[in-house]
């Protein structure tokens, strides 16, 4: 038995040594994250070749997932590294690139002038200042009111959550990031501020481009567009990221954690996984233990069903970051021993008969019912497409899901699915030989023992490796 809710980290100053990178292994990270919004592409391939490195010697498929930084836009340098907005000054807002002063930002997007309007509001480092556009040359210049002001260092991000923002999702810096990303064994590229689902497929056309058929797509949903549109961008991505901290800023605060509720809902529904982004162990960047409200907000996520639960500065450059993933897991293993966050096929969360897949989904649906029904220890899938993974994952099933696949590069995929941990199997010849062979090799593995319950499924006939068609119960002699 192993957690079933996965560790996303995010690799920073902090934790980019081959030692720590190691303890957080096997403190249970599940996913390593590295974000391309800092660092150079050679340090970024320092990093991954110590995953690999690591996997290797541990025997693991931890994956790794490179996170874009998307249209980030963000103030230049300021004089001084510190500069005072006083609240009802009016002051400029430039895009020509510049020193800024009290009196004048410089601010890294182009389009700027153009597309803000008169009263729409910009937010500068997380929201703690705020301004009110009060009218705009169309071309470079803007005239903004300080609504709440303070001491401003440079580069703080700023959010336009009231402007139609026309910048595209995969920006030129994002491009060139993709090229090196596509260059290295890297299982999952997190889009930044995702707004429609033509967002996902530009980047899909990307990876079809370059014949790249298995790095998977993550949707980071922190725009308000991206709100209106999540129906069709979870039907276009392979899984989503709620990432709180652009959302919390982009949306009213309240508003999150009903947001974080139907995502969460939505994504086990399309059998995509989602993760849940940002603070959730904010104060152990510096303090040894969690505050009660972080606890429990990491609790609810596992409770709404969130496949994985990621941090961000709190591994990247907090004190304590594998002490992070321990008490990461000890909350895990609580509320998955305790919490109802199982049988999602109960809860609403059945096959829908209108899929061009309802078969193999039907298959995969009823799997997880008998596994739950028989009390099964292991329920198993082979995939060559990484379908099966998702899907049984979906329903929640209490048993562990082991899926063999013949392609390596999904073991590592898979590590960021609720409850699937993969397996390598090239040697798909009878059903039978086949099924026999699952079962020893779990058997070995110190999964299974004589007696224990299993759910097999497979496709049968298992050459023609088609859609999951078949369920088989077995007895582990
Ligand atoms: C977030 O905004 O919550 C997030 C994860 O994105 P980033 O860290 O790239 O700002």
């Amino acid at each position: 038995m192993f957690n079933k809710t996965k560790i996303v980290a995010t690799v920073g100053p902090a934790s980019n040594s081959k030692e720590v990178i190691k303890s957080l292994v096997l403190a249970g990270v599940d996913v390593f994250r590295l974000n391309f919004s800092h660092g150079t592409h050679a340090a970024h391939k320092a990093v991954i070749d110590l995953i690999h490195e690591v996997n290797d010697e541990l025997d693991t498929h931890v994956g790794i997932l490179a996170d874009l930084q998307g249209p980030k836009i963000r103030l230049g340098e300021v004089e001084n590294n510190s500069i005072e907005l006083v609240a009802g000054k009016t002051i400029n807002i430039t895009t020509i690139p510049q020193v800024s002063t009290a009196e004048q930002l410089y601010i890294t997007y182009a389009e700027f002038a153009h597309d803000v309007k008169p009263g729409n509001r910009v937010l500068i480092d997380d929201g703690k200042f705020e301004l009110k556009v009060i009218s705009t040359n169309g071309i470079d210049t803007v005239k903004a009111k300080v609504i709440y002001g303070g001491i401003v260092s440079s580069k703080k991000g700023t959010n336009l959550p009231d402007t139609h923002v026309t910048a595209p999702s995969l920006t030129p810096k994002d491009i060139e990031d993709l090229r090196f990303i596509l260059k290295e064994r890297v299982h999952w590229v997190a889009l930044s501020f995702v707004r429609t689902a033509d967002d996902i497929q530009r980047l899909r056309g990307m990876l079809q481009f370059e014949n790249n058929h298995t790095t998977k797509i993550i949707a980071k949903i922190e725009r308000p567009e991206a709100i209106e549109n999540i129906d069709k961008i979870i039907e276009a991505t392979d899984g989503i990221m709620v990432a709180r901290g652009d959302l919390g800023v982009e949306v009213p605060l309240e508003k999150v954690p009903i947001m974080q509720k139907m995502i969460v809902n939505k994504c086990i529904s399309a059998a995509k996984p989602v993760i849940i982004a940002t603070q959730m162990m904010e104060s152990m960047m510096i303090n040894p233990s969690p505050t009660r409200a972080e606890v429990t907000d990491v609790a609810n996520a596992i409770l709404d069903g969130a496949d994985a639960l990621m941090l961000s500065g709190e591994t990247a450059t907090g004190i304590h970051p594998v002490r992070v993933i321990d008490t990461f897991r000890a909350i895990i293993n609580e509320v998955e021993k305790n919490g109802d966050i199982y049988s999602k096929y109960d809860k609403g969360h059945g096959p829908n008969p209108k899929s061009p897949t309802f078969l193999s989904d039907d298959i995969c649906y009823n799997a997880c019912r008998i596994s739950d029904d028989i009390g099964a220890k292991a329920i198993t899938g082979m995939t060559v497409s990484g379908y099966t993974a998702f899907m049984l994952s979906s329903f929640r099933p209490k048993s562990d899901i082991f899926i063999f696949t013949t392609n390596d590069h999904y073991l590592n995929s898979f590590s960021l699915i609720w409850g699937v941990r993969a397996f390598h199997y090239t040697s798909f010849t009878t059903t039978d030989d086949t099924m026999n062979d699952i079962q020893q090799i779990l058997r070995e593995k110190g999964f299974l023992k004589s007696g224990d319950r299993m759910v097999i499924t497979a496709s049968m006939p298992l050459v023609e490796q088609g859609r999951t068609n078949t369920i088989k119960i077995s007895v582990v002699d």
